[in-house]
Parts: C-alpha cells; sequence; structure tokens
C-alpha cells in the first residue's frame, strides 16, 4: 500500500483503489469477513487497456488510452459508467469499478461492477472526434461489453449522446439491435425517462431519510452543493423542491453564496443558455471552491469530483450532514475526523445509487421491450433507494460503526452469500 507520512491523523492515500481498500478492510474486519472472500475482492476481475488511433479534425492522428475494468461479476453483470478525462488511469478506473460492486449491491440491483475511460478532455474535441473515439473504444471493447456481460453507463464527460454512438457501433460489429448494451440512453432510443435526474433524486431521498433519522425539518435546512452537472444540479433543485434554502453551488468555472438562498431555477436557465457553465450567473457572490465545502450550512453536498474533502478540509467543515452524490469525494484520513466531529456522512455507495438504479429500471425495459411512465419509475427508485437507506442504517448501528462502513458491510453480506453460493474452484 502506498501511503506518505501525514499532516491529520491517520495515513494519506495516494492510490484511489488503496483507499478503498482501507475501508474494505475496516468493514472486513468489523463484519468478520472471510479472507478468502476478501481476498478476491481486493482483486478486480479483469481489467482490459487499449490503444485507439483517432483520425483528429486536423488529418493528424493521435493516439488515446482506453480502460474498463470489471471488478466482479458475482451478483450479475457487470455495471457502471465510462468516463472521458484527462486523469483517467488504471488506478482511478479500478477504484471505480470497485464501487460499482458495492454500490450495485448496496442498492440490491443484480449487476455487479465496472468502470472505464477514456484518458481525453473532451471539452477540446470536435464532436466528430468525439463519435470517433466512442465508436474506436466500443469496437476494442466488442467482447467485454454485452448486455448480459458488462454493460456502460455515462459517467464525467459523457452523457446520452456517447452512449447512442456506443450502441450503434456494437450494434455493427455483433450484427443486431442490443439496446441493453447500455445505459444512460437517449430517451427515444430506448433511454428510461427519469434516467438523467436520477443520482439527484437518489441524492435528495438520502438526504430526506438522513434529516428524518437526525430529526430535521428540511424546510429549516440549509445546503451548499458542489458541482452543478448531472448530479448537482438536479440534487440542487430537488432539494430546494423539498424547501431547503441552497445557500451555495458551483462548478468548474466559478463558487457562488448567497445567505439568503440561490434562485436554482433561474441557475438552471442560466446554464442551459451558456454553455452549461455557472461562470457569469450573478445569483450570489464569488467564493473559493473549499469555502462551499466549509460554509456555515447544515447540509453538504459534494457532487463534483473525488477526494475534495481531505483531512484539513474536514476540520473545518459546519454542515451536520454530508451527501455524496459524487464518488470518492472523502479521503478515509477525512473519514476519522468527520466521525469524532460527530458529521453524518451518507456514502457515495447509497447516495448516489439512484443512477445505476435507473440504469437497472432502462435496461429491464429494454429487455422487455416495454417502458414505464416517468412517475412508475420515479416510484420504482424512490423505494429502492429508501429500502437501501434503511438497511445501510440499521447496518451501521448494529455494527457501531459510520454509514459508510455500514453501507460497505451491506454490500459485503450480499457480495459474500453470492461467492459462497456459487462456489469457488
Ligand atoms: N456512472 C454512474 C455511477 O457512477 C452510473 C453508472 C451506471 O448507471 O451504470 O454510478
Amino acid at each position: 500500500m502506498t501511503t506518505k507520512t501525514n499532516t491529520t491523523t491517520a495515513e494519506q492515500h495516494d492510490s484511489m483503489f488503496d483507499a478503498v481498500l482501507a475501508r474494505l478492510d475496516v468493514a472486513a474486519k468489523i463484519y468478520g469477513l472471510s479472507d478468502d472472500v476478501a481476498n478476491i475482492l481486493r482483486n478486480p476481475q479483469k481489467q482490459v487497456k487499449v490503444s485507439l488511433p483517432i483520425m483528429m479534425d486536423n488529418g493528424k492522428v493521435e493516439v488515446f488510452e482506453g480502460f474498463r475494468t470489471v471488478h466482479s461479476t458475482v451478483l450479475g453483470p457487470s455495471k457502471g459508467g465510462i468516463r472521458y478525462a484527462m486523469d483517467v488511469n488504471d488506478d482511478e478506473v479500478k477504484a471505480l469499478s470497485a464501487w460499482m460492486t458495492f454500490k450495485c449491491a448496496v442498492a440490491n440491483l443484480p449487476y455487479g461492477g465496472a468502470k472505464g475511460g477514456i484518458k481525453c478532455d473532451p471539452r477540446k474535441m470536435s464532436v466528430g472526434e468525439l463519435e470517433r473515439l466512442t465508436k474506436a473504444y466500443t469496437t476494442a471493447m466488442a467482447d467485454v461489453f454485452g448486455p448480459s456481460r458488462d454493460i456502460p453507463a455515462p459517467d464525467m464527460g459523457t452523457s446520452g449522446r456517447e452512449m447512442a454512438w456506443l450502441v450503434d457501433a456494437y450494434n455493427k460489429v455483433h450484427r443486431g439491435n442490443f439496446p441493453g448494451v447500455t445505459t444512460g440512453k437517449p430517451v427515444g432510443m430506448g433511454g428510461s425517462l427519469g434516467r438523467d435526474a436520477a443520482t439527484g433524486r437518489g441524492v435528495m431521498v438520502s438526504t430526506l431519510a438522513a434529516l428524518k433519522k437526525m430529526n430535521l425539518d428540511p424546510k429549516t435546512v440549509t445546503c451548499a452543493v458542489q458541482g452543478f452537472g448531472n448530479v448537482g444540479s438536479h440534487a440542487a433543485r430537488l432539494l430546494n423542491e423539498q424547501g431547503m434554502v441552497i445557500c451555495a453551488i458551483g462548478d468548474h468555472t466559478t463558487t457562488l453564496w448567497n445567505e439568503k438562498g440561490i434562485d436554482i431555477q433561474a441557475a438552471l436557465r442560466y446554464v442551459k443558455e451558456n454553455g452549461n457553465v455557472l461562470k457569469g450567473f450573478t445569483g450570489g457572490v464569488e467564493i473559493k471552491p473549499h469555502e462551499l465545502l466549509t460554509a456555515k450550512v447544515d447540509v453538504l453536498v459534494p457532487a463534483a469530483l473525488q477526494n475534495v474533502i481531505t483531512g484539513e478540509i474536514a476540520l473545518d467543515i459546519k454542515a451536520k450532514l454530508i451527501v455524496e452524490g459524487a464518488n470518492g469525494p472523502t479521503t478515509p484520513e477525512a473519514d476519522a475526523i468527520l466521525q469524532e466531529k460527530g458529521i453524518v456522512v451518507v456514502p457515495d455507495i447509497l447516495a448516489n445509487g439512484g443512477g445505476v438504479t435507473v440504469s437497472y429500471f432502462e435496461w429491464v425495459q429494454n429487455n422487455y421491450g416495454y417502458y414505464w411512465s416517468e412517475e412508475e419509475v420515479n416510484a420504482k427508485h424512490d423505494a429502492c433507494m429508501s429500502n437501501a437507506f434503511e438497511h445501510v442504517w440499521n447496518n451501521g448501528k448494529q455494527y457501531k460503526t459510520t454509514m459508510r462502513i455500514g453501507a460497505y458491510i451491506t454490500a459485503l453480506m450480499k457480495v459474500e452469500f453470492g461467492i459462497k453460493a456459487k462456489g469457488i474452484y
């Protein structure tokens, strides 16, 4: 394990996968997981890396690196998004794939976990270049993906547009029509109603459930949301609709504070009309990104990047409740500090599970060939998330630990059952 000396109270983790293992080890010990099962989970099942030569618009060829890691297929076909970003690497994809195994198990879905990515800067590429890159990646991964094998979805830097290209390339390689090979597709080509807002909706459902346990009324609660993309914008809107005052929002271009509450509808209109960024929106005063995390609010929703809540930031956090919309926003060092401070953390593998839950509903609808109304999808989603929340909360209480470790224990119980039921040869 790569560690370095630290400035806070616990060891720091340079590797994201090590950070996953750190939590796995704690949960395994508290739960009493067998070493055999722990060893299986410490090693991803399959790691594929491809190089993708792409003809760029300027006539030059650029070679991109593409990754897909299947962490586990114990509970079903592996499931997880595809990320386009410059910092995509083996370690990150491996960590995110393991989180998907645990996330799907917590949400009680019949899936294992996987994650993929391409090291690229999608903001600097043309639509044509992105389409060629997505189709080259899909062709290279055509034997990895499959509706009953490994099912991708959007993640950071990708959306329904990329999923439509992915289906097209997959269908051409396999000569057929396989809408269930991916989820998060546009509605109208096999996508599910409610999928776009699902991750934000799951954040809303878990926030309300946590506030109830804490005897707090959402109508008297203030909140800061970091990230205004697919997760943060829907989370801010839905929490606001529940009566919460959203005092701070931010994206990669700006961070804003308004003590009286930001007009979220106006912010949503602004980003829609201004290239999907908040820069220039005047609904609050500009603050530094880290000031959003340590702002004087009741609820903090990190819904952007990983590792933003470090030990140092954690020492300064004033919120009573943190709901992790992003994957891995809190470092293990920060976990220890937040626990000491008595701050309730609804962990990523529970809080942002709404996205993959509706992905599952999309896949069911694809397999069924029959499509549900948005109300039906939302009702099924809310029931699934509430159940998952209760399981995690109860396991946290029963094992006298945090909700994060409670969530890992919830997942470990299911995966352990799967491994033992199937047998090891
Ligand atoms: N990328 C999303 C996540 O991290 C969704 C994954 C999916 O729907 O398969 O949960």
